[in-house]
């Protein structure tokens, strides 16, 4: 496979280490992003200018990582974009974190123009980019995701296959609404220590020893104990994530009141100046309302 030619578009904090991990598997990479300087970086470590969406849809197999629904939706079906430019058998993967119902019908549009397409949305964060060891979810049709599997494998070491289209961005809005809950489990332990005047690092300690154990505990418990909130993960994309969860619930009929909650509280965070900061910094909000002021 190496030597493929791959197309490339969204060379942002996820997209441009992903970008460089295809180069570095060997694939020929065709990039492109309204951002000229991440194309610059991109062309720097050895990847091709595509200069449009037209010229990246020369590649047989185009990967997007996008920040929202409406930007995917503008790069496949917009003017020039990739439904149009395609060629019949090529196959688009979309691995930014999208709506699963507006992942349904783009993939109904490009199936109609004879190019496949597999949702294929992403955890493990920067960090994950950057190792390339990302987990990936992935919707569509099996035989679609063996001639894709190659370049993901470049991407990430977990490659679940979930289902039919959409399926990954439902399996990507669980995740979410499952991690965005206990980390405001995480930020309410916290805060009630805190508010106690009993050491916050010894009941994480001794929390990390029984069932309360999380990943979130660990890695966000200790951010609680650093006051460290810089992004991580930002509470804008969280926000959007839980956006995506409760209209995926609301189509479904599925009640999702505590996803809700956090949603609205993500929001005010946003509100408040903070969306840049990390979405562990629920524990700052919540430490707001119990009235501690400084960080202790
Ligand atoms: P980002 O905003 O850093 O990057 C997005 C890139 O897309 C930017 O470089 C932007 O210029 C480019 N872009 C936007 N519209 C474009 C268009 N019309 N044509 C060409 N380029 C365009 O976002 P990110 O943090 O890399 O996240 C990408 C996706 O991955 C999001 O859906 C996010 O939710 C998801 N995700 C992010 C993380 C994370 O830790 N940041 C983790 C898992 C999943």
């Amino acid at each position: 496979m190496a030597g493929q030619l791959v197309g490339f578009v969204g060379l942002g904090v996820m997209g441009r280490p992903m970008a460089r991990n295809l180069l570095k598997a060997g694939f020929d990479l065709m990039v492109h992003d309204l951002n000229t300087a991440a194309v610059g970086e991109a062309v720097a470590a050895g990847a091709r200018d595509g200069k449009s969406l037209e010229g990246v849809a020369e590649a047989g197999i185009v990967v997007t990582m996008l920040p929202d629904t409406p930007d995917v939706e503008a790069v496949l079906l917009g003017p020039g974009g990739l439904a149009e430019a395609m060629r019949r058998g090529s196959v688009l993967v979309d691995m930014s974190t999208i709506s699963p119902i507006a992942t349904r019908s783009f993939a109904e549009h490009l199936n109609a123009r004879g190019v496949p397409m597999l949702d294929a949305p992403v955890s493990g964060g920067f960090q994950g980019a950057e190792a390339g060891t990302l987990s990936i979810m992935v919707g569509g049709e099996a035989e679609v995701l063996e001639r894709c599997r190659p370049v993901l494998a470049a991407m990430g070491t977990t490659i679940s296959h979930i289902g039919e289209a959409g399926a990954g961005q439902v399996c990507k809005a669980c995740n979410q609404v499952a991690v965005a809950i206990n980390i405001h489990a995480v930020a309410e332990a916290m805060t009630l220590a805190k508010k106690n005047g009993v050491d916050p690092a010894r009941i994480r300690q001794a929390l990390l020893g029984g069932f309360a154990q999380s990943k979130a505990l660990d890695l966000h418990g200790q951010r609680v104990l650093d006051g460290n909130y810089k992004a991580g993960f930002r509470v804008q994309l969280q926000r959007k994530d839980l956006k995506i969860a409760l209209e995926a619930g609301t189509a479904s009929g599925t009640p999702l009141p505590v996803t809700a909650l956090i949603q609205q509280l993500y929001g005010i965070l946003d509100a408040t100046g903070r969306g840049e900061l990390d979405n562990s910094s629920l524990a700052l909000l919540m430490q707001e309302l119990a009235g501690i002021t400084a960080e202790a």
